[in-house]
């Protein structure tokens, strides 16, 4: 198997040995913006980035990869290079599915080597399911119900008890407001004396409790 120090002694042109070669461990974030760009025009960064990724020791940039970027992947997690020569996960994880969002695209039509959006999917119905259980250790609730719709399973008692309760309480206000509503407009002034304040029995109706 070729080595990177077989391919760089091999490949001439390299833009690190044939610029400061103190870009690649600067200090200044601008020289190294300036060095991952050279990298991506080298002709073995894929090789020089696995290289990198296999020694996390390693400081600087190697394959147009800075050290922050191959911190990332320190657990072993698979990843690639885009076609712009950017370190990213493999398509197939919430992770992936967010980070396309990040680069502009759209999880889906510019997946690679995964599914983001069956794996966004799956996220949201274990999130979904998660959520559902807590509202089930509180005996069921009206979100609970609305999670059953959303998880296109059958209620169970607690939510469909607790949204029918939240529906009567509903429907007693409403109709506790219209009757304010008739009650109001029956006691609009249509005399002077009207005018001067609300008769004496609108004085004394009750708010609604
Ligand atoms: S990818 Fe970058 S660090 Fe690696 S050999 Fe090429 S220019 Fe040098
Ligand atoms: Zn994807
Ligand atoms: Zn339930």
């Amino acid at each position: 198997m070729t080595t990177l120090h077989q391919l760089t002694a091999t490949t001439p042109g390299l833009p690190c040995r044939t610029t400061d070669p103190e870009l690649w461990f600067s200090r200044s974030s601008s020289e190294r913006t300036l060095a991952v760009a050279l990298c991506r025009e080298c002709p073995i960064q894929t090789a020089c980035a696995q290289y990198a990724l296999d020694h996390p020791e390693l400081r600087g940039v190697w394959g147009g990869t800075t050290a922050a970027d191959r911190r990332q992947f320190r657990t072993g997690e698979p990843c690639r290079l885009d076609e712009q020569g950017r370190l990213r996960r493999l398509c197939g994880s919430e992770r992936a599915y967010r980070a396309h969002f990040k680069y502009r695209e759209t999880p889906g039509p510019d997946c690679v080597d995964g599914d983001c959006v069956a794996a966004h999917e799956e996220h949201v119905t274990a999130e979904r399911r998660a959520r559902l259980d807590r509202e089930h250790e509180a005996g069921g609730s009206t979100v609970g119900f609305w999670l059953h719709r959303r998880l296109g399973e059958p209620l169970c008692g607690g939510c469909r008890e607790a949204f029918r309760v939240r529906q009567e309480i509903s429907r007693r206000a409403r109709a506790r407001r219209g009757l304010q509503g008739a009650r109001g407009a029956s006691a609009a002034p249509e005399s002077a004396e009207g005018v001067n304040g609300a008769p004496a029995g609108v004085q004394a109706f009750p708010l609604a409790s």
